[in-house]
């Protein structure tokens, strides 16, 4: 027995030297690959399921490491997060993407709102703040094509650099969205404290369509309470015709999901989404 608890320590030891040294790996290689445009970008379209047309889009990191394959979001953001390289990526990720609307504007007429993720460490950085401005101006674009998704898997804590820092949002006409609605620990005391302009519906709500009374009734109680905060509402992760029309008859029609649409790259999305809307 004592040799086994010997052999089950060496094994949990292993297990855990292993998921630190990846952690260790990745954080170097990202930092990396950052400066090497190994990061690159995914565009996902939010659509109108009633009319079929685009509202606006999300935009995704995506990192495929030449020796380690494609790495999650999920992973990589939390470690960009803690390693401080969330500010070089975030930066990146807007400069590619306000270039491609500067140019799809002049070139389509195309005026679509763009969704990006802000963690809470960069919400509370004024150097964040300042260098998303700058980019703006640099790119001439209008704040009000751009919303903030702020997600609530961990606390927001409402300081004061973070309030002050929503509040010049505000008053520049940068929209802010609600991410993964329903899933945080905070979302109503969130909804007091920001300026919500969207929210999202989280994508466990929505695969529960068809399954989950109980959960029925509560997408349809998000729709009455969006209507009485004047908040625009979006579907996340629709992948069923049957979800689809359950929330469009409930009264939620812009969807983002596998089922219009997945995450494409800029090129695709530019043909698929950009060149068609001039015609
Ligand atoms: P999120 O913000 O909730 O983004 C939506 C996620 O759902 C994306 O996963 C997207 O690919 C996926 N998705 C879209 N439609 C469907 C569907 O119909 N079914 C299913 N099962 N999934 C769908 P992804 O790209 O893997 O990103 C995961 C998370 O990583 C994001 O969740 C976001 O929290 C974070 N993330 C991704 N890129 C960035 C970024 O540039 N910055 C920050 N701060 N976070 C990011
Ligand atoms: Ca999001
Ligand atoms: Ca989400
Ligand atoms: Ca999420």
């Amino acid at each position: 027995a004592k040799k086994l608890r010997g052999n089950q320590f060496r094994f949990y030891e292993s297990e855990m030297t292993k998921e630190l040294s990846r952690r260790i790996h990745i954080e170097n290689e990202l930092a990396k690959d950052l400066k090497e445009r190994g990061v690159y970008f995914h565009y996902q379209p939010q659509i109108d399921y009633t009319t079929r047309h685009l509202v606006g889009f999300e935009v995704l990191s995506r990192w495929n490491h030449p020796s380690l394959g494609p790495i999650s979001p999920l992973e990589f953001i939390e470690i960009a997060e803690e390693s401080g390289n969330i500010l070089k990526l975030t930066h990146h990720l807007m400069a590619e993407v306000f270039s491609n609307m500067t140019r799809w504007k002049k070139q389509f007429q195309f005026t679509k709102p763009v969704s990006i993720n802000v963690t809470p460490y960069l919400l509370s950085q004024r150097t964040f703040f300042d260098d998303f401005f700058d980019l703006l101006e640099r790119y001439e674009i209008e704040p009000s094509m751009i919303e903030l998704e702020i997600t609530e898997d961990t606390e927001i804590v409402a300081s004061e650099e973070t309030l002050a820092n929503m509040r010049l949002c505000k008053d520049k006409g940068i929209r802010i969205a609600i991410d993964d609605f329903g899933t945080g620990y905070s979302m109503l005391k969130s909804l007091s404290y920001f300026p919500v302009n969207k929210i999202k519906i989280d994508r466990y709500f929505i695969n529960q369509i068809g399954k989950d009374p109980i959960i029925e009734s509560i997408i349809k109680s998000i729709v009455d309470f969006s209507y009485n905060l004047d908040c625009q509402l979006v579907a996340e992760g629709v992948e069923t015709y049957e979800e689809a029309e359950f929330l469009a008859a409930n009264g939620c029609s812009v969807h983002q999901g596998f089922y219009l649409e997945a995450p494409l790259d800029a090129l695709e999305f530019e043909e698929k989404y950009i060149v068609k809307t001039q015609v």
